[in-house]
């Protein structure tokens, strides 16, 4: 079976104004679709057809293993948004968080600055480790946290495409936005796999 396109739960205008619509259009319908469609291209009559989205990125590399990356990174990213979002996690997430970096307002300093420390293009995860313990990993290019045995639970993306248009060239603004969407429901689901 193919992989598809994943559908949205909210229309393309809901995240605004922390997302735009066109954004969210170009992201979804133009970049996502094209990583969705080119996975399906290379990955046709090898060993990976048929194989777990998850499998392919864990055995992967190359050219497979970046489209791969890449539709697995965008299906977490663009699930963990609600026009409902905002506020904290809950929970065993928000207890494993404070115990990790004192404070939510303390994580999420640490996770902004690491996505703008980011060099490039590439990724800013929390993830979990077997024992529930957090880190916060950045992944270059298509990286996801999975290749290093961790789960994910939170991933923001900085490739320009997720923000040139509505912040341009300010990466870090557009992050600290980002906190208003996120839907910790998700996150916390992720955490207690
Ligand atoms: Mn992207």
């Amino acid at each position: 079976m193919k992989f598809e396109l994943i559908k949205l739960s909210y229309a393309p205008d809901a995240l605004e104004p922390v997302i735009s619509k066109k954004t969210i259009e170009f992201h979804h319908g133009k970049h996502l679709l094209a990583y969705v469609n080119k996975l399906n291209e290379l990955i046709a009559g090898t060993e990976f057809e048929g194989a777990a989205l998850i499998d392919i990125v864990k055995g992967a590399d190359g050219a497979v293993f970046n489209n791969a990356g890449q539709v697995l990174n965008h299906e977490l990213y663009l699930t963990q948004f609600s026009p409902r979002g905002g506020g904290q996690p809950t929970g065993q997430l928000a207890e494993a968080i404070d115990r990790e970096w004192g404070s939510f307002e303390s994580f999420k300093k640490v996770f902004e600055d690491s996505g703008v420390g980011l060099f490039g293009s590439g990724w800013v995860w929390l993830a979990k480790d077997k024992a529930g313990k957090l880190q916060i990993t950045k992944e270059p290019n298509a990286g996801n946290p999975v290749t290093k045995g961790l789960t994910p639970i939170l991933g923001f993306d900085v490739w320009e495409h997720a923000y040139y248009l509505d912040f341009q060239n300010r990466r870090a603004d557009h992050l600290k936005e980002l906190w208003r969407i996120v839907d910790w429901n998700v996150a916390d689901e992720r955490y207690m796999i």
